[in-house]
């Protein structure tokens, strides 16, 4: 799920969406109020290069492990 900030130009209320990130985000969403017109509001950490940003991937992990395969799992033992 990602959160969305919109604000509505009717009347100026801002209000967030929760969405999954396979959903269109620049699909229509009507304010609380009913008002479709709305403008999607772009925080700061948001703004980058486009709508597909995938950042904060998670890094793979160094030198898990430790042990070898001596573990059990081979039997190199
Ligand atoms: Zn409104």
């Amino acid at each position: 799920m990602a959160r969305y900030d919109y604000r509505c130009r009717v009347c100026d209320s801002s209000f967030e969406v929760r969405r999954g990130i396979t959903e269109d985000a620049a699909a229509a969403v009507p304010c609380p109020a009913g008002h479709v017109e709305t403008s999607r509001v772009f925080s700061a950490v948001a703004v980058s290069r486009g709508a597909s940003v995938s950042m904060g991937a998670a890094a793979p992990m160094a030198g898990g492990g430790g042990g070898g395969c001596c573990g059990g799992a081979c039997g190199c033992g």
